[in-house]
């Protein structure tokens, strides 16, 4: 049995809001150095200080938590790219870069294992084979000595199951969170409020949702959950506007241009994207109801991370340069702002 100490995850978040920065492949890709598609994270070893650089920009805007860059970093996406000798130093060099920016910067670290999208529940084969590829992958994750284990974006609660046992099996904390589509059941149809309550008494320390949904479309599933689980909650929106009718990120269609593919996911979503008091009003209303690990995923900017961090109360090294509109040329209210520029502000 591995050595059982308390895990410094769940003490912060028995002080209040812990926040961590998701979204690694998306703002890559956008950075130029991942490719859509597959978006598996080759650039932990084609291009390691572009992703130093990203965990230190996330750190700096207020993520309380390094989450090392292994999302589909797994056998199966390996092979997808036909590069499953990789998988192994992929996974090692993530965990290396986030452990010296966590260390750095005296920030929490966490292991990351997701969707395997080969779990079939009629497939008792697939059942061994996604539990392989979690074991390996959390063995990982367990030799980089990581404060915590993320397993996410689980649309069937069965695989996410699986992930709450080997990672507790491996002696971590963990940290479950669902991916909910356009419906409001897993693929398994089980609500999220008895989908989170399952995987709670799988041992799982916190438990919640992330990515695919908007704030908007987010916040109702929450408050199912709210009353369903008595471990700390988890909430990690993506930065886009959905809709009622449009619930998931996936699901957008853009009015004003059709994209290759019809869909804007995912590379054509920025109209739709949320402005940071968005993200700050949903850090608000979620505290209020206690969920207390928070964060954005695909799509998240530094700044979203910011504004996230300030409306729980934080102060974070971004916050240096939050804005300061009473010094702006126009619209300023400094004594310096001639009253002829103010008179002009409703010009511009
Ligand atoms: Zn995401």
């Amino acid at each position: 049995m591995p050595a059982k100490r308390p895990s410094p995850l769940l003490a912060q978040l028995a002080q209040g809001p812990v926040i961590c920065a998701e979204g690694y492949v998306f703002e890559l890709e956008r950075r130029g150095y991942l490719q859509a598609g597959a978006f598996v994270p080759e650039v932990v070893l084609e291009h390691p200080d572009a992703v130093t650089q990203l965990h230190r920009d996330f750190v700096h805007a207020g993520s309380d938590v390094v989450e090392a860059l292994t999302y589909y970093a797994h056998r199966e996406k390996l092979r997808v790219i036909g590069r499953e000798r990789d998988l192994e130093p992929i996974n090692r060099r993530a965990l290396e870069i986030a452990r010296a920016v966590a260390d750095e910067s005296g920030t929490l670290l966490a292991g990351g294992i997701c969707n395997t999208n080969v779990y079939d529940p009629a497939d008792p084969a697939s059942h061994k084979a996604v539990r392989a590829m979690f074991e390996e992958q959390v063995q990982w994750a367990v030799d980089a000595n990581v404060d915590f284990i993320i397993g996410e974006t689980f649309s069937y609660a069965q695989e996410a199951l699986i992930a709450t046992d080997v990672i507790k099996k491996a002696g971590k904390a963990a940290v479950i969170t669902l991916a909910m589509h356009q419906a409001e059941v897993t693929r398994e149809d089980w609500s999220v409020a008895d989908a989170c309550r399952r995987i709670e008494a799988a041992g799982a320390d916190v438990v919640g949702l992330n990515c695919i949904r908007g704030p908007a479309t987010m916040m109702p599933l929450l408050r199912r959950i709210r009353d369903a689980v008595k471990v700390p909650m988890a909430a990690l929106p993506v930065p886009y506007r959905t809709t009622t009718s449009q619930p998931s990120f996936q699901s957008l269609r853009d009015a004003h241009y059709s994209p290759p593919g019809e869909r804007p996911f995912p590379i054509a979503l920025d109209p739709f994207t949320c402005n940071r008091f968005e993200i700050g009003d949903f850090g608000r209303e979620a505290l209020a109801m206690d969920i207390r690990y928070l964060g954005v995923c695909c799509g998240a900017g530094p700044h979203h991370i910011r504004a996230l961090a300030e409306s729980v109360g934080k102060h974070p090294p971004a916050s240096r340069y939050s804005a300061d509109m009473s010094k702006h040329a126009f619209l300023g209210s400094h004594e310096r702002i001639k009253q002829v520029q103010k008179d002009y502000a409703g010009k511009l």
